[in-house]
């Protein structure tokens, strides 16, 4: 366990000025929930908006709208190299997950593997994910679907405020959702948005967010004191604290599907105010630090993914979260994760296996195989891109990775156990 300066692997700071507005909007009441509405639409330039409790939550509703509209039609088509929180909302809805492998080089849908999936007749929707802010491609994706009612659901829970080829991403399939939980790009510590400009759609996920109970008192206590946590434990000063408190589970991935599921609460709605500033301003530090990496890192899927539409990656980055970096082998990356825990830097795995590695899904996708997926979860690591991040540790993380091998070292087991 390392006591001093210790880095997160993403970050979305809380400011006082933030948490003021959350207790003002605490007592004014609803009409700050309906500026926040306003504010989203206006923003996302979008119809229809709902927040709810979680980026989850959000997903299981915008599950039960589609259902009803086809109640033949019960399997969801994911990647399988995604957040846990995605099997666990469409357990929670009732639906049954299927998975197509990804491309390493992108880490978006394998999508000569996709076209077969999507002729699923059982299938509601597909669900592309703009992993760490990376864009998926829903241009293509919107090529290979045939049928028009598999609907597209742009996971864009990691990629509020992100833009690709001058659209945000979220807006661009027949639904999006993001997440406002801890670690996203904005945080109301935590939370969700759906946006549509489908009005039938708009009409099911009201009646369904009216259905879900409120905030309870005990519930809006305990986002006062976490929203006093993010704002004073998150700078790396003080951050090695609640990392070395094993309760908190801090950046691990559960599959659970009896999450909680209520309103947003005016104090989250206050925490939001000023979003659109923030989000900028939080966007343009970032910025800066992706450049530095893309000059830095040779192996880089960003510079991969972007090469493919001729951009110039330099010149205009896409929006990440953290900043991925494929390595040789598995060995390598244990290597520099120690390195990195002892210097406290911040980087970190992504998810723990792939979906059909998940023991509560066992059976479910027994003899199917998802090489990439699960190689990604073995051979990737981000590194930080946050405003809390130095010039310093940047050289820092340099030397570490200069240090390793570049070469491929013996191959890893088939699963990380
Ligand atoms: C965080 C996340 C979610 C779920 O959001 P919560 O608010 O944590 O429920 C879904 N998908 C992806 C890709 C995420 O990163």
């Amino acid at each position: 366990m390392r006591i001093g300066r210790t880095l997160p692997p993403a970050a979305s700071p809380l400011t006082f000025r933030d948490l003021m507005s959350g207790m003002r909007a605490l007592f004014a009441g609803s009409i700050e929930l309906e500026r926040r509405h306003q504010d989203l639409r206006t923003y996302f330039g979008t119809k229809h908006c709902f927040l709810v409790s979680s980026g989850k939550a959000a997903l299981t509703l915008i599950l039960r709208a589609l259902r009803e509209l086809h109640p033949d039609r019960d399997q969801v088509l994911i990647p399988a190299f995604a957040c846990y929180s995605i099997p666990s909302a469409i357990t929670r809805a009732g639906l049954q997950v299927q998975l197509c492998d990804i491309d390493l080089t992108t880490l978006d849908f394998d999508y000569d593997q996709l076209e077969n999936k999507l002729a699923n007749p059982r299938l509601l929707c597909v669900l592309p994910i703009h992993l760490f802010g990376l864009p998926a491609d829903i241009d293509r994706l919107k090529q290979l679907r045939r049928d028009p009612a598999v609907y597209i659901v742009e996971d864009a829970a990691q990629a509020m405020g992100g833009e690709w080829q001058g659209k945000k991403l979220g807006t661009q399939g027949e639904l999006g959702f993001f997440s406002l939980g801890r670690g996203k790009a904005l945080t109301a510590v935590a939370g969700g948005i759906i946006i549509t400009d489908d009005d039938s759609l708009a009409g099911s996920l009201a009646r369904h967010t009216a259905a879900l109970p409120e905030c309870s008192p005990g519930t809006i206590v305990k986002q006062v004191v976490s929203a006093l946590a993010l704002m004073l434990l998150l700078r790396p000063g003080l951050f090695w604290l609640p990392k070395a408190m094993p309760f908190l589970r801090l950046g691990e991935t559960h599959y659970d599907p009896n999450f909680p599921m209520h309103r947003f609460s005016t104090f989250q709605a206050g925490l939001l105010a000023g979003m659109e500033e923030k989000i900028g301003r939080l966007r343009r530090t970032r910025r800066e630090h992706i450049r530095f990496w893309l000059k830095n890192f040779s192996n880089s899927i960003v510079e991969k993914k972007t090469a493919m539409t001729n951009k110039t990656v330099h010149q205009d980055p896409p929006d990440l979260l953290r900043f991925p970096v494929h390595m040789p082998s598995c060995q390598v990356v244990d290597q520099l994760l120690a390195a990195s825990e002892q210097a406290g830097l911040g980087l970190a795995r992504t998810y723990p296996d792939a979906i059909h590695g998940i023991v509560q899904l066992n059976g479910q996708f027994a003899g199917q195989e998802f090489p990439n997926a699960r190689r990604a979860t073995q051979e990737l690591v981000t590194v930080p891109v946050h405003g809390f991040l130095t010039v310093r540790d940047r050289t820092q993380l340099l030397h570490l990775y200069a240090q390793q091998p570049k070469e491929a070292q013996p191959t890893c087991t088939t699963s990380n156990g």
